[in-house]
């Protein structure tokens, strides 16, 4: 161990939980993060009455966590502090986030509070004026439902959570905010309130338009709760949840970080947080992952996560250069429950060992992948478009390094940028794709990903003209065998309808269509399914022009809703034309995962290899139950120069390795769930 590694080692070792990160990168955010909610109905008795201070100290000291953010009202509408305005929980006798506060702070444990926005039972009871509104008028969300109420940030609401908040932060010595539910209805609310701001805005009742007064209003909100906050706690944390979506951009000025809250088994399923993270770690703040430690979702009381799916998501946070946050809900009676924190504990001890090796890095990518939310508004949800499920799959199934990106993002620095299916040809990203390939950017264009509606042809020069919809609905893959060697060569069905195109002159046709008999139909159809193929036609299916190569069926979505795996093997075979070398190569199997960072102030580059196989157990879940096993893995890295030394982190194990024509390459033997390899230069 060289002398500048073992004074990391031994600073990482020294720091006590919560102590604040030791070194230069001490304005990181700290890595081990609790998130506890605190949603307890007025109907639930004697709050609190199970609360130890030092107790609830110990507790997470012994879990190795150093960030929580704790309560100060929830969304029943209640505090849990000493106040003078807000509403005091009726069953609560002490000063709990005083109490929490004042044990924490000592010792070191970074403390934000928790307060709900939109969601207020009490409020909405109080003034169901200030409820949002859909065109017809009615509410959305709360009584006589057992909804949350969803109340409206562009009313007076906003002015009583000012004061409310102004009263929390001039009493209690916190770190920072964390506002959840900062949302509009995505059709617009048709408040009072609203309905005269956007008179007076002069905005109409377009989707245009009220998306900007949606966004507008969540402004509003974030600049006078930003500066609240900042005025109390200089430098402290603020962070709006339900923003971080694609689009969020022009909020970041308000957000001190990013955090990404991602149950996989609470409703986001495991291909939510592959996604988000690669945009937003693009987006040059500090991001923490936020997962639960429930079986299912928040407010899953006795639903306690497997202790090896609890290791993968806080290892998959680490591996794609993130923080960790496990979310967790306190007992009303106020006393955390031991057996969670002793498994939060045990992934907070790994996590800790790594991260000497997690500060101040950033992730090695080869690919862009143009996000369906960057220019279809409609899919700028916190729900993951079905094409970019579709391609993060895949790549992470081929073991690609890559980014998700919107129309902003900067493409120099990808050697191939994805633009795929449906990828709407916005003015300032055709610009920078323009620029891009002038410059010797490779790109992959797929289906009608482009097409400019206003002159049925592609804003960008692809090679190919557009037809219109493919000649049949059920379509077949004839590949040239030359292009695709690796793939049997047989016609594979098209699961999706794509495109007719004719190639340019000067543009090489790799694929063509082969058509059925007939389309299926009431009216003339054969045996279960499909048509078998009746003729092999020389229309072009897959063209390439330079360094564009163009797929004319939308494979990315497809391969979300069909997993049909010919069609990950086509894009690999045509990732190898455009990528001549990608940063990684490896025999991993396509359910392990492998994630390459760089942590440039230490000049190292580290790669984390993944493997713990998820089963379809219930009609929505994904269950990991234990590590999965792999013998020699085989691990080929591109470096710059062949490097210094290759160990095992965090133990330090040297581990042999070649370095031949510019990759690193080593040999694993064993990989349990989790492995890590350092190359330092
Ligand atoms: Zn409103």
């Amino acid at each position: 161990m060289d002398r500048r590694s073992f004074l990391a080692a031994s600073a990482a070792l020294a720091a006590a939980p919560g102590s604040p990160a030791a070194g230069p990168a001490s304005e990181e955010l700290p890595f081990r993060q609790i998130h506890l909610d605190f949603h307890t109905s007025e109907w639930i008795p004697d709050v609190g009455a199970d609360f130890r201070a030092e107790e609830f100290l110990r507790t997470l000291q012994d879990a190795r966590v150093n960030s929580i953010n704790v309560f100060a009202k929830c969304h029943h509408g209640y505090a849990y502090y000493d106040t003078r305005i807000a509403a005091k929980h009726p069953a609560l006798k002490t000063d709990l986030l005083g109490e929490m506060v004042r044990v924490l702070k000592p010792a070191g444990i970074r403390v934000n509070y928790y307060y709900s926005l939109v969601w207020d039972v009490l409020q909405a009871r109080r003034h169901p004026e200030w409820l949002q509104r859909e065109r017809d008028g009615k509410t959305i969300g709360g009584p006589p439902t057992d909804q949350w109420p969803w109340l409206c940030m562009n009313t007076p609401y906003l002015d009583h959570v000012v004061r409310e908040n102004e009263e929390i932060l001039s009493r209690y010595p916190v770190d920072g905010s964390w506002f959840d539910i900062l949302k509009q209805p995505p059709d617009g609310c048709f408040c009072q309130w609203c309905v005269e701001d956007r008179r007076k805005l002069g905005l109409l009742d377009t989707p245009e338009d009220l998306f900007r007064h949606n966004k507008l209003v969540a402004r509003r909100v974030e600049d006078r709760l930003f500066q609240l906050t900042r005025k109390h706690v200089p430098g402290g944390a603020v962070f709006f949840n339900s923003r971080i979506i694609i689009g969020v951009r022009d909020e970041l000025d308000v957000f001190s970080h990013i955090e990404i809250e991602s149950l996989p088994t609470g409703g986001w399923g495991y291909t939510h947080f592959q996604q988000r993270v690669r945009y937003m770690r693009t987006l040059g703040k500090d991001v923490v992952g936020m997962t639960g430690r429930f079986h299912k979702s928040w407010g899953d009381f006795g639903g306690l996560k497997n202790q090896a799916a609890l290791d993968y998501e806080c290892l998959n946070f680490l591996a794609n250069g993130v923080k960790v946050c496990v979310g967790d809900q306190l007992h009303p009676r106020g006393r955390l429950d031991p057996v969670t924190y002793r498994r939060i504990g045990r992934t907070y001890r790994k996590v800790e060992a790594l991260e000497p090796w997690a500060r101040g890095v950033r992730a090695l990518t080869d690919l862009g992948v143009v996000s369906a939310a960057a220019t279809n508004p409609e899919r700028a949800t916190n729900k993951i478009p079905t094409v970019d499920q579709g391609f993060t799959n895949l790549l992470l199934e081929l073991h690609h390094q890559f980014d998700v990106l919107d129309a902003d993002s900067d493409l120099s620095r990808y050697p191939v940028v994805i633009v795929p299916d449906e990828i709407r040809p916005v003015e300032r990203l055709v610009r920078r794709l323009r620029d891009y390939v002038a410059a010797g950017g490779a790109l992959l264009v797929s289906d009608r990903a482009l097409l400019d509606p206003q002159t049925g042809q592609f804003a960008l020069d692809l090679g190919v003209e557009y037809q219109g919809p493919g000649r049949y609905a059920q379509s077949y893959l004839l590949l040239k065998p030359e292009w695709f060697p690796a793939i049997d060569d047989q016609p594979y069905f098209l699961y999706q309808r794509g495109s007719a195109i004719t190639a340019r002159p000067g543009t090489e046709t790799l694929a063509t269509y082969g058509y059925p008999y007939f389309d299926r139909s009431p009216a003339k159809f054969s045996s279960h399914k499909q048509t078998p193929l009746g003729q092999r036609s020389p229309d072009p299916l897959i063209t390439r022009r330079g360094k564009i190569i163009y797929i004319a069926n939308p494979f990315f979505t497809s391969y979300a809703l069909d997993g049909y795996g010919v069609q990950k093997q086509v894009v690999a075979a045509l990732l190898e034309r455009l990528l001549a070398r990608p940063r990684v190569r490896t025999n991993l199997p396509s359910t392990a995962q492998i994630q390459v960072l760089e942590q440039p102030r230490e000049k190292r580059v580290i790669a984390h290899v993944l493997y713990y196989p998820l089963t379809r157990r219930a009609p929505d879940l994904d269950i990991i139950e234990e590590p999965g096993l792999l013998t020699d893995v085989e691990i080929s890295v591109r470096l710059e120069a062949r490097p210094r030394a290759a160990y095992a982190i965090p133990s330090r194990a040297k581990i042999p390795f070649e370095f031949t024509s510019g990759y690193a390459a080593c040999r694993l033997p064993r990989v349990e769930g989790h492995a890590a390899v350092c190359f330092e230069s």
